[in-house]
């Protein structure tokens, strides 16, 4: 099963930020409030995931590495898919295209250890760990080396990165996330930190973007909260003034996940069509939230696009919801 294990890979695992995509995403539904991660050579040689969520325990480790074995839906369940993806793909992808190591611990029971290379898995090992989940990928693609070259620069893979964090930091403000650079050895360097924020959501959310794109950003932001026929939009955007010149700073989020859809997108940019020339993108992070029902989140497993059934509906929210808050703010 491990040549299906390699394709299937091949559609999850793009580059080093899917994988960290991937692993991230899965601290987040085991609860974690506190999310280290570390990298080497952009994410090529290593990328470490450390976690203090619920944790796997040892007899279910050969289990998380199988296809499709997920502990997040029941066969009942499949049009309630509240957390993201293409169920119970990622461990066996990721085991299948580089050398992973599983350890984890719950509470009351030993630490327990699995590693995986080639699609092949060891035996379950006792292990150290004091609470929650360490998933350690090395050597992204060894066995692939046409993938590896497909690779960009170790600075190009560890922008991207950077850039998956921020966006699943974003989607989760109450939780602490560190990303380091473990290139040179030791302790590294820390690339990206937010701690934990506290209050209300729409407080935690406002720090949490502070610390993201910069306090002066936060100060300026309109706050916006709106509702149509089933969808919330809730968060902040940016007055015109701070647009950027790359579209860097739109962050958007489906059911609390980050996504990059080109029908949200396109709502955010018709919102700030009269003010923005061209090469200027308006800065925001926006959630919008729906009944599962309402949106398919599986339409491709690593691209993070969406489908809503109401597109329109969708769209007009946004555009009218930011309109609504630059004429507000004098614009
Ligand atoms: P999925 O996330 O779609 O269920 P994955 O392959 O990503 O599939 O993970 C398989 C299973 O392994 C999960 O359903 C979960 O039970 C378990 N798992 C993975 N990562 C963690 C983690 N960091 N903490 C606790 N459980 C985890
Ligand atoms: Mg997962």
């Amino acid at each position: 099963d491990s040549a299906i294990n390699r394709i299937a890979a091949g559609e999850v695992v793009e580059r080093p930020a899917s994988a960290v995509k991937e692993l991230v995403e899965n601290a987040i539904d085991a609860g974690a409030t506190r999310i280290d991660i570390a990298i080497a050579d952009g994410g090529k040689t290593l990328i470490r995931v450390s976690d203090d969520g619920c944790g796997i325990a040892g007899g279910d480790l050969p289990l998380a590495l199988s296809r499709h074995a997920t502990s997040k839906i029941d066969g009942s369940d499949l049009l309630n898919i509240n957390s993201f993806g293409f169920r119970g793909e990622a461990l066996p992808s990721l085991g299948a295209v580089g050398r992973l190591t599983i350890t984890s611990r719950v509470p009351g029971e030993e630490a327990a250890q699995i590693a995986v290379a080639g699609g092949q898995a060891g035996p379950v090992k006792p292990a150290a760990l004091n609470a929650g989940t360490v998933v350690e990928l090395r050597d992204l693609f060894y066995a692939t080396p046409a993938r590896l070259k497909f690779l960009r620069t170790d600075r190009a893979e560890g922008q991207a990165i950077t850039d998956v964090v921020k966006r699943l930091a974003m989607a989760e403000p109450f939780a602490a996330f560190t990303l380091r650079d473990v290139s040179g050895g030791g302790e590294g360097r820390v690339v990206f930190r937010a701690d934990a924020e506290s209050g209300d959501l729409f407080d935690a959310l406002h720090g949490r973007l502070a610390g993201v794109l910069g306090a002066e950003f936060a100060e300026n932001a309109l706050r916006i909260d709106a509702e149509r026929e089933g969808f919330h939009l809730s968060g902040f955007a940016a007055l015109p003034t701070y647009s950027r010149g790359a579209a860097v700073a739109q962050f958007l989020f489906v059911n609390g996940r980050p996504v990059r859809d080109k029908l949200l997108i396109g709502a955010l940019r018709a919102a700030y069509f009269d003010f923005l020339s061209r090469d200027r993108h308006p800065v925001a992070a926006l959630f919008v939230d729906c009944a599962p029902t309402l949106v398919d989140v599986n339409v491709h497993p690593a691209k993070s696009e969406v489908r809503f059934r109401d597109p329109g509906t969708v769209r007009g929210l946004i555009v009218s919801a930011l309109r609504h808050a630059l004429a507000g703010a004098g614009h």
